[in-house]
């Protein structure tokens, strides 16, 4: 992701509490009182400028998504996007998924995505993968039993590292896909890293696993 100076980012994000959580740490355990409805939370980890999770939350109201990025300059392109649509089931989180055990209590996630992971190819950047064994621990620390993660990735070789990383933690592979595009998956929404790649010709990957 290439960054850009965005000197009012901050300014932009503080200024819309509606849609980005500024103290998410208050409401670990009880999200259900930032939405609108009760029901099943799904986040996002990495979501980039958010094509992915505006349109998963309007296609999916009876399901209430977060989008978690790191850069406050890359986020705030997510913030266009539901300021633009209002969408009641969405909200926005400027921070680390490396801390995502101080926001989220056991059970409150449902489903964790991770689409386009930055791929860290150098081995000893391993532990920067966001499906590397500790973030899987991460994960399971808020999700609900049986709770599971979608991985989409044009990036073989992290698919295989991450395939590997699922079986050796114990998940159940339930979906494997060498070919999305080419696939009779129905219903995929493409993120904006997957329409870059994809039009350049690369194979998109994706993967759903579940933890027992
Ligand atoms: N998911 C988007 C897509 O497919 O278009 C963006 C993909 S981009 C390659 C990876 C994104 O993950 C970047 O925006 C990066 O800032 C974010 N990211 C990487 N590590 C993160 C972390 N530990 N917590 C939150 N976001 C992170």
């Amino acid at each position: 992701m290439r960054l850009r100076n965005k000197p009012w980012a901050r300014e932009m994000l503080d200024s819309h509490p509606q849609h980005v959580i500024s103290s998410p740490e208050q409401y670990k355990g009880n999200w259900k009182a930032v939405f609108e409805k009760e029901q099943p939370l799904h986040i996002e980890v990495g979501t980039g400028k958010g094509r992915f999770i505006t349109e998963m939350a309007k296609a999916h109201p009876d399901i209430n998504y977060i989008g978690i990025e790191l850069y406050e300059s890359v986020i705030v392109s997510a913030l266009d996007r539901l300021i633009a649509a209002d969408i009641p089931n969405l909200k926005l989180l400027n921070v680390n998924g490396e801390k995502l055990t101080e926001y989220f209590a056991k059970g409150d996630v449902s489903r964790v995505y991770l689409n386009f992971s930055d791929p860290w190819p150098k081995t000893r950047h391993a532990k920067r993968r966001l499906t590397y064994k500790s973030f899987l621990k991460l994960y399971e620390e808020i999700l609900v039993d049986n709770g599971e993660i979608h991985f989409k990735t044009d990036n073989q070789g992290l698919f295989e590292f991450s395939l590997m990383s699922f079986s050796e933690y114990g998940l159940l592979l339930k979906y494997v896909s060498l070919d999305l595009h080419n696939s009779d998956f129905e219903g995929n929404i493409m993120t904006e890293y997957e329409e870059k790649f994809s039009q350049k010709g690369s194979r998109i990957y994706r993967c759903e696993v579940q933890y027992r």
